[in-house]
């Protein structure tokens, strides 16, 4: 890593990017990548990353739970009961952040939909965008909830929802300028976008170095803390309204974390590490293992 890229900054366009880690991809490739840090803006983002037609190579798609799944298990049981806690606290955040209990929603990156299901059965009006034909599929047979592909965003109306969310989506876009600038039309005036990503700042980043599992390589392509993410979405038209822990967070990356490296007892000391990170971040939320930011579509005259 002793070496400079003198290509510009992809969010501030400034030059002279300087190494920040190494990092391997441990769950899917093995393959290492460099994260590059702007002395700039200070962003972080991964150096080189598949394009976006062969990232799907690299991704994991989360099919296991299959149609009718009972969950099995103490640790099924436990992810199903935190899952369920979780839809109900993002259902609640957009609600009382939106100032509405009912609206028009577009949900970027919807996965297999549960997020959109519960939307929906909370009286929302959903719009769900998933790029792989597996999960639209997941979602319809499940839900009888239909996605649209992500070139299908074309045919959506210009301010028209009150709130689009991208529940851990925004790091892995590889277009994140464009994004931004379509879901800045699509928002009707006063409109929120709600971002929640992981935090390299976290008390569990720090702890963990690069092993930490929130890198995830290359499938995460940018690397935000709560200065990077803002300045960003400033540049498109948003402002920062509010900002959150994602609660569960600090456990499970410690837990894989833990797994990277290989240690004994992975899953007791992630449990112990993640604690402490949790605890850290319940004073200084900037120190959360991942955040949640609502942004508010400012006004041109703003
Ligand atoms: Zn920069």
């Amino acid at each position: 890593m002793n070496y400079q890229d003198f290509r510009p900054c992809p969010l501030c366009g400034a030059s002279g990017q300087i190494p920040y880690a190494n990092c391997t991809d441990f769950t899917v490739s093995k393959e290492s990548y460099t994260l590059m840090r702007c002395p700039s803006c200070g962003m972080v983002y991964t150096l080189d990353p598949p394009s976006q037609e062969d990232m799907c190579r690299y991704d994991k798609l989360n099919l296991k739970l299959k149609l009718g799944d009972a969950p099995t298990g103490v640790v099924g049981r436990l992810y199903y009961r935190v899952r369920s806690h979780m839809l109900g606290k993002k259902a609640r955040l957009v609600e009382s952040q939106a100032y509405r209990t009912s609206g028009s929603l577009l949900n970027y990156g919807a996965k297999t939909g549960f997020f959109s299901h519960r939307m929906e059965r909370r009286g929302w009006k959903v719009t769900s965008v998933e790029r792989y034909h597996e999960e639209r599929q997941f979602s319809l047979e499940m839900f009888h909830h239909r996605m649209i592909d992500v070139p299908e965003m074309d045919s959506l109306h210009a301010g028209t929802f009150d709130v689009i969310t991208m529940w851990h989506v925004f790091e892995h876009c590889h277009h994140p300028h464009e994004l931004l600038d379509r879901f800045y039309e699509l928002l009707r005036p006063g409109g929120i976008l709600i971002i929640a990503c992981p935090n390299i700042r976290s008390t569990d980043a720090m702890f963990y170095g690069p092993y930490w599992a929130a890198y995830d390589v290359p499938r995460h392509l940018w690397h935000f803390d709560t200065n990077s993410i803002c300045k960003l979405a400033h540049r498109h038209g948003f402002t920062l309204m509010h900002h959150e822990v994602m609660p569960f967070d600090s456990f499970y990356i410690s837990i894989l974390s833990e797994r990277h490296m290989r240690h004994r007892l992975a899953f007791i000391r992630g449990m112990i590490h993640g604690l402490y990170s949790w605890c850290v971040s319940l004073t200084r939320r900037s120190r959360g293992s991942s955040l949640v930011y609502v942004f508010r579509k400012r006004q041109q005259t703003e």
